[in-house]
């Protein structure tokens, strides 16, 4: 069975020489995040975790994209930070789903566009999430440089050692924002290995921006991995009345999350929509990259919750409020003025 080992302290090649009288065939190494991935019997498992450096270890899980209705390609406007002329000019973004096409993304004008890894969406079934999370992101912020990382197989499945790998990719290739779209149901250990990863993309002066989750109509308290992550700015949705989205998961009242509120209702080409805390979070991180090309992400992402609009719902619900992009820019302007922004 595939097995995924977080070390502690640094991963070393005298450590992963240890491993091979236990009857661990290594896969990968994620030096950036000191786990590795391999097959092990599950006979073998004892021996193992009997290494004095190990962690922690959790076996392979499949994730979900977190949309709830998808027809059509998002007809997004450019918003008001494009005229002030916050583009995000070459901040490091990155996609990470189910692969992103290029071509479909028809996007005018002049955009960079990177591939990293297997970014096509080509064989997830058709699915054109990464996508659509990709255009939301191009459409606010265009001069961003985007790298799509596809962690969906040929069955459309993700699984959660392919979202470790692309952690790691991320964290080694100094990117600043990575959206996740993506989780998995249910309460995370204090040692979960996704929630845990994204410190070191924080510590690396980056930001994981993630979708909360779409269990809201199940009622209060349905958290999801990695949206739980302490180390993650986690987006849930409103409605296009500017509302709690209905699917939008709700935290508990100790849970700290979500973090903030977004769109997760798209207008589209035609009658058509999409929707999903899926489609919130890129427009976070669209808003995160338009400004990092002039400020830091520790004072954007403060900026981001301080000015956001309370809805008047609870706090586990709706965490700081609505993102509001005007004020935002009013902050920045008498900051300016007062020359105090950093
Ligand atoms: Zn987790």
């Amino acid at each position: 069975m595939l097995i995924l080992v977080k070390i502690k302290g640094k991963l070393t090649d005298k450590i992963i020489n240890s491993f091979k009288d236990t009857g661990f065939s290594l896969i990968s190494r994620l030096t950036n995040l000191d786990i590795i991935i391999g097959e092990i019997e599950e006979q073998n498992l004892a021996r193992m975790n009997s290494l004095d450096f190990i962690h922690t270890y959790e076996l392979d899980e499949v994730y979900e994209i977190q949309a709830v209705n998808i027809t059509m390609m998002p007809n997004l406007k450019p918003g008001s930070l494009l005229k002030h002329e916050f583009f995000g000019a070459n901040v490091k973004v990155a996609v990470i789903d189910t692969g992103v096409n290029a071509y479909n993304l028809k996007l005018e004008g002049n955009h960079v566009f990177t591939d990293a890894l297997d970014a096509s969406d080509a064989g997830t079934n058709g699915r054109l999430h990464g996508t659509y999370v990709a255009h939301i992101i191009k459409k606010i912020a265009p001069w961003c440089k985007l790298y799509s990382l596809k962690v969906a197989n040929s069955q459309g499945e993700i699984l959660k050692s392919a979202i470790l790998q692309a952690i790691d990719w991320c964290v080694g290739n100094d990117i600043s924002v990575v959206n996740i779209s993506l989780g998995k149901r249910g309460d995370c250990k204090p040692t979960c290995l996704v929630c845990n990863s994204l410190s070191r993309i924080k510590e690396r002066k980056g930001i994981a921006v993630v979708a909360m989750g779409n269990f809201g109509r199940e009622g209060e308290g349905i958290l999801s991995c990695p949206a739980s992550s302490q180390y993650a700015l986690t987006v849930g949705a409103v409605n296009q009345y500017r509302q709690l989205a209905d699917y939008s998961s709700k935290g508990r009242p100790d849970s700290n999350k979500p973090d903030i509120l977004a769109p997760g209702w798209i207008q589209m080409t035609g009658d058509k929509e999409i929707e999903g805390t899926s489609f919130a979070a890129p427009f976070i991180s669209a808003v995160i990259a338009c400004l990092a090309s002039n400020y830091c992400i520790d004072y954007i992402s403060n900026l981001l919750i301080t000015t956001a609009t309370d809805l008047k719902i609870p706090v586990h619900h709706q965490g700081s409020g609505l993102i509001n992009i005007e004020n935002m820019l009013g902050v920045i302007r008498d900051e300016k003025n007062t020359g105090t922004n950093s």
